[in-house]
């Protein structure tokens, strides 16, 4: 008791032996266990913030799940996405959609670089916006209520009729396995097929062609979005819908009030219709010249 002691107060007094002799004073020897002991902390606590490093470097460079992709998107920002956040609120919930992958897509995908870049400032707001060649992106309500009357499940293939920017195809992508969808515009197909690439929404692919007849290949599928107005539904896509598949698609003369539809085909292959609102479309159209 009294050697450690003093030993301790060796130790404070004077620098640990750089070579002690098994032949020192047993004080001395004391003062060399704990140098030795010292020494193997002061490794043990090297050992361990070179592993804290390496973990932590590790960490930074493993791949992100698909579902923060919309956080990662570079020219989005915090500004924007607290007016996504407020969108979602004021417009969507406050009207009544509820399901939470529909809102957590809407709250995800960066509507603002899906449109032209003089209308950023207006892409959180509450109507349509023109895209060009005539054509426009749906009023974010009407985005997250044809999403959710689909009842998109992580498992599913969707189709879409009518790419135009992509956005819609890009919500879609957050849920679903695959997106397939058909812009009849060739320029507004291609820019929308580079934008997603540009944005990693690596789920959708995009066909330029007409999408009345839908995509064969890739059918049956769980969900179609028609997003131009039809005055009828195109067979093609009834019959490219899976059986307890759904289907959302304007129906009625352009410029004229239409009506939102969906279709549901039961397990059974029957097929049923709803008018769930009037809406406002561009028209379906056969060709573009
Ligand atoms: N879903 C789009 C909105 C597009 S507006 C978005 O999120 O931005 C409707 C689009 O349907 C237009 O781009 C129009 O060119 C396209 N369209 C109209 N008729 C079509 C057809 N027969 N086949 C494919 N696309 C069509």
């Amino acid at each position: 008791m009294c050697i450690y002691s003093r030993s301790r107060q060796k130790h404070k007094a004077e620098s640990p032996p750089t070579n002690p002799s098994p032949v020192l004073a047993q004080d001395g020897i004391i003062v060399y266990y704990k140098f030795m002991y010292m020494r193997v902390e002061t490794d043990m606590n090297m050992i361990r913030k070179v592993l804290l490093l390496l973990i932590f470097t590790a960490l930074l460079y493993l791949p992100l799940p698909d579902s923060t992709y919309g956080l990662s998107i570079p020219g989005d920002t915090e500004r924007y996405r607290e007016r996504r956040h407020k969108m979602v609120e004021t417009q969507i919930v406050a009207r009544g959609v509820t399901d939470e992958l529909v809102l957590k897509a809407m709250r995800d995908v960066p509507r603002h670089l899906f449109v032209p870049t003089r209308s950023r400032g207006s892409a959180y707001r509450d109507h349509p916006l023109a895209i060009g060649y005539g054509q426009t992106i749906s009023q974010p309500y009407i985005v997250a209520l044809m999403t959710e009357l689909l009842k998109p499940k992580q498992d599913h293939v969707a189709l879409e009729v009518g790419t135009g920017s992509g956005y819609q195809a890009a919500v879609l992508s957050e849920i679903v396995r695959s997106v397939y969808t058909i812009e009849i515009i060739p320029p507004l197909g291609n820019a929308a097929r580079e934008r997603l690439e540009e944005m990693a929404y690596k789920k959708v692919t995009v066909k330029i062609d007409d999408g009345y007849f839908g995509w064969k290949e890739n059918a049956p599928f769980d969900c179609v979005i028609v997003t131009a107005a039809s005055d009828h539904v195109p067979p093609p896509l009834i019959a490219q819908l899976k059986n307890g598949g759904r289907m959302v698609i304007p129906v009625g003369h352009p410029f004229q009030v239409q009506h939102l539809m969906l279709v549901t085909k039961s397990m059974e292959g029957e097929t049923q219709m709803r008018d769930i609102l009037p809406v406002r479309f561009v028209p379906f159209r056969r060709e573009w010249k």
